[in-house]
């Protein structure tokens, strides 16, 4: 059937108007998708927990009134500013001076689903010895050692004395684990930063600070790249 001029003209205007209504919806469902990737936490938000060693009660080592407890916070909080800048979450176990016991902190990191759990100390002997090494669990899997060897290159790369290595366990006896290590369901690493009794590692550690904070942090993001 062949309508009436004004009905062509009507059909003509109703197509316009379709088309346009048309317009407008893809226009509005572009912008909701880009808006919706847009609101997706980066990389399918890795969480990190990080975790100043020691606090309040705890003061960890010392050596000529510095204590072990300051230095972990002021390393944690520039890591954790590191890897936020670079759209990381991160979660703390302590943010400020206070005691918080080892088990409250692997239920913390557990109840945050945090990919990966760092935990930061200074190392302490009788002896002047120097070095950084990295503790992981005793019966380790992949992911724990291979995160501990690329934050440990990354150190190893600004310096500070000797590599002392990855190790496995818990100081003086390599069957047991840093309650940190064991009590956390991911994977997860004990960081000693050189000896703060050794005059030489706390230089290297108040020198080089910001480097050092910057390689724990290159080396945690190493760890959460995309597998190959
Ligand atoms: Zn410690």
């Amino acid at each position: 059937m062949i309508g009436n001029k004004f009905g062509n003209n009507s059909n003509r205007g109703k197509r316009k108007t379709v088309f346009a209504v048309l317009c407008v919806g893809i226009l509005c469902i572009a912008a909701l998708s880009l808006w919706r990737i847009g609101s997706v936490a980066p990389s399918g938000e890795p969480i990190i927990c990080i975790d100043a060693g020691h606090g309040g009660s705890d003061v960890g080592a010392t050596y000529e009134g510095r204590y072990e407890k300051d230095d972990n916070l002021r390393l944690a909080l520039a890591v954790g500013e590191i890897l936020e800048e670079n759209g990381i979450k991160v979660v703390y176990t302590r943010t400020k001076d206070e005691f918080v016991s080892l088990e409250d902190r692997a239920k913390f990191a557990n109840k945050k689903y945090a990919t990966y759990f760092v935990s930061l100390h200074r190392n302490s002997a009788d002896t002047d010895v120097s070095g950084v090494e990295i503790w992981i669990r005793s019966d380790s899997h992949n992911d724990e050692a291979k995160l501990a060897a690329k934050i440990l290159d990354k150190i190893d790369e600004v310096g500070f004395g000797k590599n002392r290595g990855v190790k496995r366990g818990y100081q003086s006896n390599p069957n047991a684990d840093y309650v940190v290590n064991k009590s956390t369901d991911m994977p997860s690493c004990l960081i000693e930063m050189g000896f703060i009794t050794t005059a030489r590692d706390n230089e290297l550690f108040d020198k080089n600070f910001d480097e050092y904070a910057r390689a724990v942090a290159e080396g945690i993001m190493a760890g959460i790249e995309p597998k190959e």
